[in-house]
């Protein structure tokens, strides 16, 4: 359109069109900002569902190579994903364990984290003592974990020890709501609960639970904020941003008063309007709700996202936006938009837009591009 010069090419974007990075130097400094949050406690990390979107097999080796010892996952089979990169790493299995899994958890040197009386019967049989495990406590989920009278009643109970129970932990209902008086409820019954199960370490917070008072114990547990998400909702985000998504403008087009754009025709242009289209959609994590609500950023100008998200295209309104050519980039995560903020945007929270990011992007990890696309 205007005769300039095309941006240089992009092995990265000739793949796919989008690019989704994760700063694993970020990833590292998070890890250590919580570590310092609490000196006398080990930092954890939990990389369930492929790290956060961000990709076990980049996000777990820049953990492991930052501190981290101790790493949670949700499923058995992402405890293998996670120990195909992790092999000394002590690995535990947060959804607890399903009948005659316990081989497959013993062969990966696996943690199951218990649940309930049963998971922790069939693990002692299968450890006696020689397997580590850990004990759940629900303190207010109604969720996974033993009742609190199941537990105190645990206490001296020869199957601590024939279980090989290391850990007892149990996770805050509104652990991001520091008003919440649940908070202080779950805090003073895990400490009943540790005080009937003295010698096992404990394990309370989430990343918004490390900033409340008296959750900390001996190993945190943080997900979210180590990927860039605000722990403290409300307040400046302490963590440093990790992922950050791009697509290269595909084309640029020109549409006239009235024209519609998109499935269903929902947009009509009120005026004489640049449109640009990017290839990457709801198919790559970028939620439908996004439709005629979100925005990407075009030369750091915020250019609304117009019509509805289809599976693999967008369609944005880059009338204000000089920089928006072909092959131009437009920030969909990143600057401005953080996750918080797209979370927000589509009508969900930044953990969902990080857990949905397809398996379609190519991963860029700073230097090592991993084609994911098969
Ligand atoms: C997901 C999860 C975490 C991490 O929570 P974030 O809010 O992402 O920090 C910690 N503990 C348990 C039991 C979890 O399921």
């Amino acid at each position: 359109m205007t005769g300039e010069a095309p941006p240089e090419p992009d092995g990265a974007k000739g793949v796919h069109g989008a690019r989704l990075t994760v700063d694993l130097a970020a990833l590292a400094a998070n890890w250590r900002r919580l570590a310092a949050e609490a000196p006398g406690a080990e930092c954890g990390a939990v990389v369930k569902a492929d790290a956060y979107g961000t990709g076990i097999g980049g996000a777990g080796p820049a953990l492991w190579a930052a501190g981290c010892r101790t790493f949670f996952v949700a499923h058995l089979s992402e405890g293998l994903a996670a120990r195909a990169v992790l092999p000394e790493a002590a690995i535990y299995v947060l959804n607890g364990l399903l009948p005659g899994a316990g081989p497959a958890f013993a062969a990966a040197d696996l943690r199951p984290v218990l649940g309930s009386l049963d998971e922790l019967t069939e693990w002692a049989a299968l450890s006696r003592g020689r397997r580590p495990a850990a004990l759940h406590v629900d303190t207010g989920m109604n969720r996974l974990g033993l009742s609190i009278p199941e537990a105190l009643a645990l206490g001296g109970d020869a199957r601590i020890a024939e279980a090989g129970l290391d850990l007892v932990m149990s996770h805050f209902v509104s652990a991001e709501r520091p008003g919440d008086p649940v908070n202080a409820r779950q805090i003073a019954d895990f400490s009943r609960v540790r005080a009937a199960l003295p010698g096992l370490r404990g394990s309370l917070a989430n990343s918004s639970g490390i900033f409340l008072d008296g959750a900390r114990h001996d190993l945190l547990r943080p997900g979210y904020a180590l990927f860039g998400g605000n722990p403290t909702p409300g307040r400046a985000n302490p963590m440093r941003p990790v992922v950050r998504l791009e697509a290269a403008i595909v084309q640029i087009r020109q549409v006239e008063a009235g024209m519609t754009a998109g499935y269903n025709g929902l947009w009509t242009a009120p005026g004489p309007r640049r449109l640009a289209t990017l290839s990457l959609g709801y198919a790559d994590g970028l939620p439908r709700a996004l439709s005629g609500r979100g925005h990407a950023l075009v030369g750091g100008v915020p250019c609304p996202i117009l019509g509805l998200v289809s599976m693999d295209l967008i369609i944005l309104d880059v009338t204000d936006a000089p920089a928006a050519r072909r092959g131009a980039s437009a920030v969909l995560i990143g600057d401005a938009l953080d996750l918080d903020t797209v979370g927000r945007s589509a009508g969900t929270i930044g953990y969902e837009i990080l857990t949905g990011l397809g398996s379609r992007y190519v991963r860029d990890y700073g230097g090592e591009v991993e084609h994911t696309l098969s």
